[in-house]
């Protein structure tokens, strides 16, 4: 999940969980944790959802009074409410049950991070504390983007899609956000444009606010279990090599940018 699903996932939490009180937590993925089973259970049992909330590819769950769950899907994950526990989905590996019988199951795919840290232990954490703003978040403004470019040295793809910088951009968004920009994903951050900044600015907010509008990625799921609608069709670039590009006509082409794969139009994106 990136940051729309991350959004949409996070806000329909939001508006089903908090309120409630968790008053039963099964884990039977246990390396989700960052602490024992049992502490794990004591610091979530007879708390109060007081707050979902977004970050990047996270999502922070208020436990009142005390805690915060912080929690990341990793390469995918079914999270899914239940009415009731006659609704359960057939497989699952972490289950929250609240106090009005309601709850929400979690199936991991790959990996997933379940983490309990106590409210004032935030700044502890070390995958969450050096997260970098989320681009659709109120005072991401495009001088506050300048500021976290000036002075880098690297490649424009690994600054976007390295979450202490921008969080909630993965290898799926970056494809068209650059595409959008007409930036090549190897180009230097210093080799950027004022113009160039404002074009990748304006790109980050429109694809991501876009698939946000079409409810994320259409083979990952929301709260409800139901899939998104931002798929092939609205991808410009993404995954789509050989065919022509929606701007030129040119063929698409796939190149490796380090560990990664890119999809570019390489008369729209020169690299320079
Ligand atoms: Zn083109």
């Amino acid at each position: 999940m990136e940051l729309p699903e991350i959004m949409i996932l996070a806000g329909q939490m939001e508006e089903e969980l908090v309120g409630k009180r968790v008053v039963r937590v099964d884990v039977e993925n246990v390396k989700c944790l960052n602490v024992p089973m049992e502490e794990f259970r004591a610091g979530a049992l007879d708390k109060e959802i007081s707050y979902v909330r977004p970050r990047g590819k996270w999502v922070f769950i208020g436990l009142d009074p005390g805690h915060v769950l912080l929690f990341n899907t990793g390469m995918g994950a079914d999270v899914v409410y239940f009415e009731d526990e006659s609704r359960l989905p057939e497989k699952y590996h972490i289950k929250f049950l609240l106090d009005d019988g309601t709850g929400f199951t979690v199936r991991v795919w790959w990996f997933c991070y379940l983490h309990l840290v106590p409210e004032d232990g935030l700044d502890g954490h070390k995958l969450t504390r050096d997260l970098g703003p989320s681009p659709l978040e109120d005072g991401f403004t495009l001088d506050h983007f300048r500021g976290l470019l000036r002075g880098r040295r690297g490649g424009v793809k690994s600054f976007l899609t390295n979450q202490r910088n921008v969080a909630g951009i993965g290898n799926v968004y970056i494809q068209d956000i650059l595409f959008g920009a007409g930036v090549h994903p190897l180009r230097k951050i210093p080799t950027l444009t004022d113009a160039d900044v404002e074009a990748l600015y304006d790109s980050m907010k429109a694809v991501l606010t876009e698939s946000l509008a079409h409810g994320g990625l259409t083979y990952e799921r929301d709260f409800y279990g139901r899939n998104g609608g931002y798929g092939k069709e609205q991808y410009r670039v993404a995954y789509r090599p050989g065919e022509a590009c929606p701007a030129c006509g040119a063929p698409i082409e796939k190149i490796r940018t380090g560990s990664t794969s890119s999809f570019i139009c390489p008369r729209c994106q020169p690299l320079g």
